[in-house]
């Protein structure tokens, strides 16, 4: 079993690294030299989500896959290789980050988000929505936004690339100098980790995925 977790994990490196060395490149060719990054908190959330539909053992697996193997990978490669190379790297929190509008500033939330956000961040959504859009000073509504994977709606009449939306409110983050708070992110990682000490251990992803 420990063959085939090196085997994984080198192979995961190996990706994440060739990913990173893409992206650098492509900032240097547009004299870029400082970049933003989310924080994992929402990693978390959105893998959580990603498993929301699998049931018991399935979900377990696939939960313990990403945490183990792929938890803050590319993050921590961007922040090392980056700096390295001589970029300045950033944190900024990543909390609606695909929810809200980067034409006008509304937060768009909906229910399904509402467990997840309970379960990251230990308090109900309402609150958390409210804290975010209190330091961003953005209204807050309840349709809309990212309706899809790919699409992200307002009824300002804006509409975008979801990622490219998002991406723009992690830049203005970043800009306003509103970098990641590390206790709330300690925090999260903490539950994540609880919650899957919870779950009793399988490794059969991992085979899955080497196989
Ligand atoms: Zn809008």
């Amino acid at each position: 079993m420990n063959k085939s977790k090196d085997k994984l994990s080198r192979y995961v490196t190996t990706e994440c690294e060739k990913l990173v060395a893409g992206v650098l490149r492509t900032l240097k060719r547009f004299e870029v030299y400082a970049f933003y990054i989310e924080d994992l908190t929402h990693y978390i959330a959105s893998m959580f989500r990603d498993t929301q539909h699998l049931e018991g053992k399935s979900r377990a697996n696939a939960r313990r896959f990403f945490l183990r193997w792929n938890q803050g990978k590319l993050r921590q490669l961007l922040r090392e290789m980056g700096e390295k190379q001589g970029f300045e790297v950033q944190e900024v929190p990543a909390a609606y980050t695909s929810k809200t509008c980067s034409s006008c500033g509304t937060i768009w939330t909906d229910t399904s988000a509402s467990e997840v956000s309970k379960r990251i961040f230990g308090e109900a959504k309402k609150a958390t929505v409210s804290r975010v859009a209190k330091q961003i000073k953005a209204p807050v509504k309840g349709k809309y936004g990212r309706i899809t994977t790919e699409n992200f709606v307002c009824d300002c009449g804006f509409h975008a690339d979801a990622d490219a939306n998002a991406a723009v409110i992690i830049g203005r983050r970043g800009l306003a100098g509103y970098f990641v708070n590390t206790t709330s992110e300690a925090a999260a990682e903490e539950e994540a980790e609880q919650e899957m000490q919870e779950i009793p251990s399988e490794d059969g992803v991992l085979q899955a995925a080497v196989a």
